[in-house]
């Protein structure tokens, strides 16, 4: 297969066909992330990724899952990610579903009928990174959308029936921040009603404008039983209606934990709180990974 530069994908798409239909993010201009800094961000031609398409049909037998990549690959035009998904349902009948990287400002832009086009051709769910649900947080780390922007845009897609799954970063708020951090993250949640959320913890990457700010002592890294902590907080934040499934088992995370929300609320924060007591159960971080 044919790749430029180094490829992210969701934790849940290791098993997938990654497929690359931009090179970088459209955005990249989020302090934190050092993901795409290499990559100057563009489409790629249809015929290339055709042709991708059809060595990865020579290459595998059976292909359940297929992941657009890069960065926020919904930032394409309907047609352009319609001509793909129709290719892709060509060749590959068995493909149970197609998923992508997008933002709030995406789906945003997207009519309610270019949305429903795109389900209709088997995209199955939007990935997105929310990271924080702090309006100055967001405002801080460069992320370039709004709070209610984000909201409009999860409750756009789950509205349509296409499910999203939303990142939020534990720390991102560094110690001045935790406790707003925590709180509007699980308000915004609550608000959203997506139908999977993960906590990452934040590693502080080289490179990036936030290792500068960390560098000169304007961020502070929450300890590991600060990162429990808030947490905790963030979950006692969360009241939703309807379930969601809850993951906080990334290689960035120093305590795994998951559940469904609302039913193991209180399980998971109980089992927050005896983490906070047991340095013996947190990740060496040695062994953290982004
Ligand atoms: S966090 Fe997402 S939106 Fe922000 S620069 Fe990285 S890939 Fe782009």
């Amino acid at each position: 297969m044919r790749y430029e530069g180094d490829i992210y994908r969701p934790p849940s798409e290791a098993y997938s066909y990654i497929l690359q239909v931009t090179i970088g993010c459209a955005h990249n201009k989020c302090t934190f992330c050092g993901s795409f800094k290499a990559k100057k961000f563009r489409m790629r031609h249809l015929d290339e990724i055709f042709e991708d398409l059809r060595m990865a049909r020579r290459y595998y037998r059976k292909v359940g899952r297929i992941f657009l990549a890069d960065g926020d690959a919904l930032v394409c035009k309907n047609s352009f990610l319609l001509a793909i998904l129709k290719e892709i349902e060509d060749l590959f009948p068995e493909c149970e579903r197609v998923t992508i990287y997008g933002r709030a400002k995406d789906i945003l832009r997207k009519t309610d009928e270019e949305l429903l086009e795109l389900k209709a051709h088997n995209l199955k769910m939007i990935y997105m990174g929310v990271e924080s649900g702090n309006p100055e947080i967001l405002r801080r780390i460069n992320k370039g959308e709004t709070r209610e922007e984000m909201i409009a845009a999860v409750r756009k897609s789950e509205g349509l029936g296409i499910p999203t799954s939303l990142t939020f970063l534990s720390g991102i708020g560094g110690r001045e921040m935790w406790r707003e951090n925590a709180i509007d993250t699980g308000t915004i949640i609550s608000e959203m009603e997506p139908s999977y959320a993960s906590f990452l913890t934040l590693m502080i990457v080289p490179g990036t404008p936030l290792h500068e700010q960390y560098m000169r002592g304007e961020f502070e890294l929450l300890r590991p039983d600060e990162v429990l902590k808030e947490a905790e907080l963030m979950l006692e934040n969360i009241n939703l209606k309807k379930t969601c499934v809850f993951r906080s088992n990334h290689a960035s995370n120093y305590v795994s934990l998951k559940g469904d929300l609302p039913q193991d609320k209180e399980a998971m924060i109980q089992s927050l709180r005896v983490a906070q007591q047991h340095s013996e159960w947190w990740k060496d971080e040695r062994y953290r990974r982004l």
